[in-house]
């Protein structure tokens, strides 16, 4: 039967009451094993962030919305000048110029995004105006950036004098060759479940050091930097953000989640999506957490070196991630 013919039928059948509603019940076999010992809140982070983690975790533990308690814990990154792929102290483009990308995500399945921003440094929270004081999911450039100091937001210089050396040194090197975990790859992505289960994310990042100008990677496009579902879980993602753009990665960890597998597998499998395009070992760095709506946690990067920290049942812990390549 053609498509088109199918979906007219159908249709007409489920209005007559002639199709069960499980038909288009897409989630009727899932299920998560309960973990035995595991209580909401809880919050995960990309790499060592544990002040942001711990921030999140008090905002949680204060009976703070899962969406307030990430974008809180990501504001931490953000002002952080020491971090040089997140916020205040980011990295710049080729040209000199700091630009942001974030986005946020929430349990009734909500999302907003900012690209290209400068001059802004809370960009998750501006994520989070764009999605709930507007009537778009993502604003770019300019637009975010007045949309910013209409909303009260501070412009600023993202600039420091620390990137600003490095930048210049960036600019005297020849042959230089981004470094896997060390230079590039930064950005924090938080999960985030509060104590009324719902679970929430953000993800705020610089982008890649000197990058094109106008370059934007993974980290404000809803599936492949951040994707939550209330129903089953969430992802995020760090590293290169083409990578993960190409796989919709974030997406397709909930997706595969939604079909049984736990976080850990379904971050295994969306990292070995993207090296089955790979004839040879990459040299760029992509990594995933993840976690159910129990508290199951994920966590998997292409390369050694990647870690997360894990608020759960009142501990904030660093764990390194296990990866595809190690030694
Ligand atoms: N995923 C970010 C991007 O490609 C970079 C990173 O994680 O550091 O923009």
């Amino acid at each position: 039967m053609k498509r088109r013919k199918f979906i007219k039928n159908a249709s007409k059948f489920s209005l007559a009451g002639l199709i069960s509603p499980d038909f288009f019940n897409v989630d009727k076999k899932y299920s998560i094993k309960k973990l035995n010992n595991y209580k909401s809140p809880i919050s995960i982070c990309t790499w060592d962030f544990s002040n942001a983690n711990s921030v999140a975790s008090e905002y949680l533990e204060n009976g703070q919305s899962a969406l307030e308690s990430a974008v809180r814990g990501a504001s931490i990154e953000e002002s952080n000048a020491q971090n040089s792929t997140v916020g205040y102290g980011g990295a710049p483009d080729r040209e000199g110029n700091v630009s942001l990308d974030a986005c946020v995500m929430n349990h009734f399945g909500d999302c907003g995004s900012v690209v290209a921003v400068k001059n802004i440094r809370s960009v998750a929270s501006l994520a989070k105006d764009v999605m709930e004081k507007t009537p778009h999911v993502m604003l770019a450039g300019d637009g975010a950036e007045e949309f910013a100091i209409s909303q009260g937001y501070k412009s600023e210089d993202l600039l420091t004098n620390s990137s600003k050396k490095e930048w210049m040194k960036w600019l005297e090197r020849s042959n230089y060759k981004p470094i896997i975990n060390i230079e590039n790859h930064d950005t924090i992505g938080i999960l985030c479940i509060d104590q009324k289960n719902n679970i929430s994310g953000a993800c705020s990042t610089s982008g890649l050091a000197y990058k094109m100008k106008g370059r934007v990677g993974d980290s404000p496009i809803i599936g492949s930097g951040l994707f939550v579902d209330n129903k089953i879980g969430g992802a995020v993602a760090t590293g290169m953000g083409e990578e993960v753009v190409k796989t919709v990665g974030s997406f397709l960890i909930v997706e595969l989640m939604r079909q049984n597998y736990s976080p850990q597998e379904a971050c295994e499998i969306a990292i070995r999506r993207i090296l089955e395009k790979e004839k040879n070992k990459p040299e760029f760095q992509v990594a995933y957490i993840a976690v159910n709506k129990n508290g199951e946690i994920g966590a998997f990067s292409i390369h050694e070196g990647f870690g997360y920290c894990l608020y759960r049942n009142k501990k904030n812990r660093f764990y390194k991630s296990k990866s595809f390549y190690y030694k």
